[in-house]
């Protein structure tokens, strides 16, 4: 039967977050469609894991393992998962909006001729149709989508969409592929961890940014105390990235990451579109900013007019309380 492919991603021999709220959208999706969903594993040893996708309500699992696909790049993924999509006759096939996904889903979509649905926040399956909004406009607009063509290739905004837990028990079908000789012409030959081991900014639930009214690098201790406080991770403008005083890894917006936390802190942030487009889609935003016409408080559902040299260190105490 068609239906809606739900790829992953694998980190590491362990499944990225993203991935089990890709897998539980597909299955809510083809429930509402009237249809099936499957989840496809592709890496290398990866077929101890997939039997885990069952947590998330989906019942069959395809998996490639292939030693060849060991730190492999792009081109050999979309191969598999085009061979895939024929043999399944998929419909819709949904990929994590990650920096992965978003990449894949554009490459097996030009291999099928189609377009891609892009970081997409909403879907709706209305008359048995797939209906989806992503924010276009650096967030300014939500745009609605109905993919004419099948398959269709949707890539979802990481966050946004629940994981929702069901004990469901998967059975797992391994699948040959076929790889062309392009399939590796371009290999990872090298990762370089961060020295410091903290989630993802993409999939953490709880964000407090610095912008340049932090005045300097020396004052991000502040920030970097209150996101610990709430169990969050830190992020910030371009402004202070393009200064030098934070890694670029940590840049929210149109040119960094787009995030989509429970809880953003703008923490003297002006709140330029270009930073929104990387944060509107937070569920809440507090925005601490001495200026009360500064733009962030345009997107914030709690503002704070002072000055953040003194809300922080109040705010830090609290935090520590909880
Ligand atoms: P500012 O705009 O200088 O704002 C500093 C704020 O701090 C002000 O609102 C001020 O009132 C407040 N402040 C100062 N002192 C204090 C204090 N003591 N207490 C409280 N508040 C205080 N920007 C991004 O962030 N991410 C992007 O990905 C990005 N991509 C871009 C792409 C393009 C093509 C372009 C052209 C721009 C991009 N920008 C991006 C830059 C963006 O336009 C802004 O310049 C940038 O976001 C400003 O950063 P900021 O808010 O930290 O600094």
């Amino acid at each position: 039967m068609p239906g809606i492919l739900a790829i992953t991603e694998v980190k590491e021999n362990s499944f990225r977050k993203a991935s089990f709220e890709v897998v539980s959208e597909a299955v809510r999706c083809a429930q509402n469609l009237g249809t099936e969903a499957t989840a496809v594993v592709i890496g290398s040893g990866v077929e101890a894991i997939a039997k885990d996708l069952g947590k998330y309500g989906v019942k069959n699992v395809v998996v490639v393992d292939d030693a060849k696909l060991e730190n492999a790049y792009t081109p050999p993924l979309a191969e598999a998962i085009e061979q895939i999509a024929k043999a399944k006759e998929s419909d819709y096939v949904f990929f994590p909006a990650t920096l992965q996904g978003k990449a894949l889903s554009a490459i097996t979509a030009a291999r099928f001729q189609r377009a891609a649905v892009s970081d997409c926040t909403e879907t709706h399956c209305d008359g048995g149709e797939l209906t989806l909004k992503r924010p276009v406009y650096a967030g300014k607009a939500l745009e609605t989508v109905k993919p004419l063509q099948k398959p269709a290739f949707v890539s979802l905004r990481p966050n946004v969409f629940a994981a929702e837990e069901a004990a469901t028990e998967a059975q797992v079908e391994k699948m040959d592929v076929s790889f062309s000789d392009k399939a590796f012409l371009a290999k990872i030959t090298d990762i370089k961890k961060a020295e410091e081991q903290k989630p993802d900014l993409t999939e953490a639930a709880i964000i407090v940014s610095g912008g340049r009214g932090m005045k300097g690098p020396e004052n991000f201790n502040l920030i970097e105390d209150l996101a610990s406080a709430l169990g969050g991770v830190n992020g910030a403008s371009r402004a202070v990235v393009d200064a030098g005083w934070r890694p670029h890894n940590e840049q929210v917006g149109q040119t960094g990451k787009t995030v989509s936390p429970q809880l953003y802190v703008a923490c003297a942030i002006s709140g330029a579109i270009q930073h929104l487009a990387g944060m509107r889609t937070s569920k809440v935003i507090v925005a601490i900013n001495k200026d009360a016409d500064a733009p962030i408080f345009q997107v914030a559902d709690y503002g704070i007019v002072g000055d953040v040299f003194e809300v922080l260190p109040a705010m830090i105490e609290e935090g520590k309380k909880l």
